[in-house]
Order: C-alpha cells, then structure tokens, then sequence
C-alpha cells in the first residue's frame, strides 16, 4: 500500500484503517489504472478518487450532475483543509475566472464538474492545459440509456480518454445491474479497466416490514424510537405528504413537506433545513433525495409501497450512510396493492413497458411477504447470496409463523366464485364474516352458502389472506372494474385442494407493536455528555455555517462521549478528526467533556 495514501486517511481525513476494497482501488488509482467502481450508498465512493488525486501530482478532476451535492462535497474537503473547488452553473462569471485562476497556478487539489460544463466548447482546451491527476466519473449509470437517469452529457464523457491520455479514469456507482455495468463500460471507453464489485449489503440498517392496520398510529410507535433523530417518510401522493406533515407536527414532531409541488424556495428551504438541522422528520414523495448525502439520517420509512425492489433499495439506501444503525420501516396493505396495480393500467406506458413494471410490483410484493431472513432475499433479488440469515431484519427477530390455509383459501375462493367475481375485499369479507350491510342486502347475499363463514377471522386477518393469494398469483386485482378480485389460471388447483398453501399468520396488532428499537448506544448514564456534544456540535455548525454532520458525525461524536479525551493528541485517535478538524474544533469539545468529568 502507498503509505502516502494511508497518511492521508490518518491525516486529512482522521480514519484509521481502508473499509474493504477502497485500499486496492485507491492503489490502482495512483497506479495509473483505470477502474470501474461499484458500491452501494454509504459505501464510501468519494474516498476512493480524493485519495489518489491528492497523492498524484496534479488536480483531481471529478464529473457529479448534481449540483447540491457537488457542494456539499466541496464544503465536506474545506473543512478538512482540503483545496477543493467546484464549477458550475451558479458561480458568477468573476467566481468562475477565480476558480480557473487557482487552478492555473496549481493550487487546487479537487475540482467537481457538471458533465454539461464539460462539453461546454473551451472547458476541454483549457484543462487539458492543467495538470490532472486523476478523472472521476461520479453517478457513472447516468451514461446508460436503460436507466431511470440517463443523461445525454454524459455520453460525451467518452472522449475523456483521447483528451488525456495519461490520466486514469475511474467511474462510480452504487447502481449494480450487470446491463447498467456493461454500458458504463462501453460508453465511457475505459482502457482494460481493473472492476471493483462491492457487496451491497447494508448491515446497519434493519429492514422491517409490517401490515398496515392503523399507518399513523403504527408510524408513531415506531417513531417513539427516534424522537431526537433525522429521517424521512415518504408518502406516494401530495396530499398525503402535506397531511402527515401537519399531523406530525400536531404529535409534537418538527416535520417538513417536500414534494414537487411546492414552490421552488419553499422546497429549497425545506430541503436546507433538513440537512442543518439534526431531528427534522422530511415528509415527502419520491421527488426528495436525490443528491441528498446526508450521513446521519436514521430512519427511512414508507407509508406507501413503492414501484419496485430497486426503488426501495435506492430510497432506503439513503439512511444510515455513516454505517450507524438504522432503520427501513414500512407498512403495506392490500390498498396499496390495489392502488399501486391502478397506477400501472392507467399509464400511458406501452404493453412492454407496462408487463416489466407489473412483474416488478409482483416481486416487490413477494419481498414483503417473505418468511425468510428480508435481508438474505433482498440480495439476493440483486443477484447476492449471503451466507445465513443476517439477525438484524424483522423476519429474523421475530420470525413470522405459518399454517397450513388451503381450507381457509377455499371458504374465499367459493365466495368470491359465488358472488360473479364482481366483488372488492371489504364486501367479500363482510359477507364471509356475516356482516348485516346494505350492500349485502342489496344484492342478497346473505342467502349465499358462504355468507358468514368465516366469521372466526377478523377483517385484518382476512385481508392478509387476501393479500397473500394476490401475492402468490391466485387471484388478481382488476384494476378497471375497481379492485374486484378475479381467478387466475391457478386458482383452480387451489379450489381443488391439489396446492398445500402456507399462509404467513397475520401480525397481530401487539406484535406489530413491539419495540423495534435500534441500539443508540447511549446509555442512560451518558445521556447528559451527549446531549452536551450534540449542543457544542450544533453551535459550532451554526458558526461556521455548515451542517452538523460536516463538524462530526454521529460516530465521532459517540467515540468522544465513550473515550471522553482530555488531551488534544487523544482526539486524534478518534475515527474522523483528522489535522484541520483538531485545530477548528478540537478545544471546543475537550471543554465539554472537562465540565462533564468535573
Ligand atoms: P458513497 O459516496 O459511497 O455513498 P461516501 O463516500 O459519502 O459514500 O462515504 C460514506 C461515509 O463513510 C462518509 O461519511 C465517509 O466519511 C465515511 N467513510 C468512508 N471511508 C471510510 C473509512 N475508511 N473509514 C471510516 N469512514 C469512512
Ligand atoms: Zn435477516
């Protein structure tokens, strides 16, 4: 290993030891190599290309297409005395002549680039007459055309390698499917690139899934366990969004709205907010999180079911980057399935389109029924085995029960044959339980043989079976005649009696209930130092304007609570206080553990 490499880990960015394989990809880097990056969110990307352009002679030259994030990262280096500078739209044009002036006269370390600057006619010319170290391609599935964000800028990025022939390439993502790989590799023309593949697991998040009963009240309990934390609820409508937020706020919770109907300043102050702030609940659609790489968000939880398993990986991908434990919540419903199936049919996508998307909810819904260990199955939808059940999901804590519901099914199947296939659930399963209803008068169903058969079962009970035969393909919603549900071609061998059907139990409403508290690790007893560090942090983040987590993260600031230094060099040993961080904070937080210890 490039001992430069390691002293710059110690040094600038005050972490101890690589996380698996950034030490073999930061070596080829300096190397000269060119390489193909693929980790998941929180993996640690930027590491990887900051290393070695600091190491190489020259300026690392980084491609980012956002442009929040681009500053973020450029505000993260400053604060580790890192020379960084980036060059976009929103600098002015006397900003931007500064920026070039430094880098002419080989004062910059870093520079971030939007990939529609690149193309920009000069941009080329001008840096190929810098001295570049090394050129990352961050967000490198943005080249593929398959993907949900192509962007045509980035297929000029090709012709990189002919304007700088001696400087390595590498490109990033935390996108892993082999076709997106492939295209990167084409389209950006990488030289015999050395192929970094990274597990993508995220073991410190806990995924759990749950029925939804009462969403709010469920949601509540589960935000009991992150009354001081930051995180994000996502909801699939506007109105939704803004009603949850207010309705947070009335629980005594400070919740933001964010979606795309918002004007413009009210979601950049919404969306600024949550990234200073350190307990802000974001409620918001799928509109917010893009370029969002704040570290410590805990928890991410869906009230709604999202379009896919690759929606929800990349939307609960954005908790815990800082390797702290979090949690991925969500609750699904027999709405949900019903809602999401109508959302499809009524597109205006082609048959294709609208087949691919429909296999992809089925997969989705067959993810939340799972018996197994969630984690295991997750990856393994990513083409990922794991070597045994992982002890930090939901299904292995409190591993579901099941029974045998071939009889229970066929009570269903009968009354849904015996009342035209016409029916959604909520009739079905008031004439199954024997309900007295207009509507079942209406249509005289209480004369059928199946009224009141299943009254033994309550109405969640019988939307989880329900659920279940939608989600093992015997029965379908039908999505233009209101969620009526219908057979399917095996739902026959089902009736028959031929299919020995498994049914998961339904949680009960206590199960759902119980604590699902992550560790915090702070202890009663120094819950007083750390809510000290917290208030030291957010003052200093307040002074030099910059967001908490850019002063310490989280696990700095619990290494402090825990070793309580009393000396500078002791700060030093702690993982991500590195030279510059020591000098600007150091003496800030050695006072307040010395007024704790007093
Ligand atoms: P990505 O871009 O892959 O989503 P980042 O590069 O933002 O991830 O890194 C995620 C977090 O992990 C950052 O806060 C970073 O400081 C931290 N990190 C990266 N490498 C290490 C390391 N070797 N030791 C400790 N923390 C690390
Ligand atoms: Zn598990």
């Amino acid at each position: 290993m490039d001992n430069n490499a390691r002293n710059i880990l110690r040094q600038v960015f005050g972490y101890d030891h690589f996380r698996d394989r950034q030490e073999s990809i930061i070596d080829a880097a300096i190397a000269g190599r060119d390489s193909l990056v693929l980790m998941p969110t929180g993996g640690g990307k930027s590491l990887c290309y900051q290393i070695p352009a600091l190491v190489r002679p020259g300026a690392g030259l980084v491609v980012s297409p956002l442009i929040a994030l681009m500053q973020d990262q450029v505000n993260t280096l400053r604060q580790l005395g890192v020379r960084a500078e980036f060059l976009n739209s929103t600098l002015t044009r006397r900003q931007k002549q500064d920026v070039a002036a430094r880098m002419n006269g080989g004062g910059t370390d870093l520079i971030y680039i939007a990939p529609e600057r690149l193309s920009q006619p000069g941009t080329l010319d001008w840096l190929s007459r810098c001295r570049i170290s090394l050129i990352a391609i961050d967000e490198a599935h943005c080249v593929s055309q398959w993907g949900h964000d192509f962007r045509p800028d980035y297929l000029s990025l090709g012709q990189l390698g002919g304007c700088f022939p001696d400087v390595p390439r590498m490109a990033l993502t935390a996108t892993a499917t082999p076709a997106t790989r492939r295209q990167i590799l084409q389209n950006l023309q990488l030289r015999e690139p050395a192929v970094y593949v990274s597990s993508f697991d995220r073991p410190n998040i806990r995924y759990s899934v749950a029925p939804k009963l009462n969403a709010k009240n469920q949601l509540l309990r589960f935000l009991e366990n992150h009354r001081t934390d930051c995180g994000i609820v996502y909801c699939l409508s506007r109105k939704k969004v803004e009603s949850t937020a207010v309705w947070l706020n009335q629980c005594g919770f400070s919740a933001l709205p964010y979606h795309a109907g918002l004007p413009d300043s009210e979601r950049a102050e919404n969306q600024s907010r949550f990234l200073f702030e350190d307990n802000l609940v974001m409620v918001a659609t799928i509109a917010f999180g893009m370029g969002i790489d704040k570290p410590d968000v805990r928890f991410v939880a869906h009230l709604d079911l999202p379009g896919s398993i690759e929606s929800y990986y990349q939307e609960t991908g954005r908790a815990g980057r800082d390797g702290q434990p979090s949690d991925a919540w969500m609750v699904y419903g027999l709405s949900d399935v019903v809602q999401r199936g109508q959302m499809l049919e009524r597109s205006d996508a082609d048959e294709i389109h609208k087949r691919n998307e429909r296999s992809k909810l089925d997969s989705l819904l067959g993810w939340c029924e799972v018996t197994q260990c969630r984690r295991s199955s997750l990856l393994e939808y990513f083409g990922e085995k794991r070597p045994g059940p992982c002890g930090n999901c939901d299904t292995c804590l409190d591993p579901p029960k099941t029974r045998h519901g071939t009889e229970i099914a066929q009570k269903l199947l009968s009354c849904i044959y015996r009342t035209g296939q016409r029916f959604g659930a909520l009739h079905l399963i008031d004439v199954l339980r024997g309900r007295d209803t207009e509507k079942i008068r209406q249509h005289g169903h209480q004369r059928l043989s199946t009224f009141g058969i299943g009254a033994d079962l309550s109405q969640n009970q019988w939307r989880s079976v329900i659920r279940q035969l939608i989600v093992h393909g015997f029965l379908v919603s039908d999505a233009e005649r209101f969620g009526a549900l219908r057979f399917t071609g095996t739902t026959r061998s089902l009736l028959k009696g031929d299919v020995d059907l498994m049914l998961r139990e339904d949680v009960s409403q206590q199960a759902t209930a119980r604590k699902t508290k992550v560790k915090t690790d702070v202890g009663e007893e120094d819950q007083e130092l750390w809510e000290a560090l917290r208030a030291c942090r957010k003052r200093l983040a307040e002074q030099y304007g910059i967001p908490p987590y850019m002063v310490f993260h989280d696990s700095t600031l619990k290494e402090i609570m825990q070793r309580k230094p009393a000396r500078r060099e002791e700060l030093l040993d702690i993982s991500g206080i590195g030279h510059a961080k020591l000098e600007k904070f150091g003496n800030e937080f050695l006072k307040v553990v010395r007024g704790y210890l007093k």
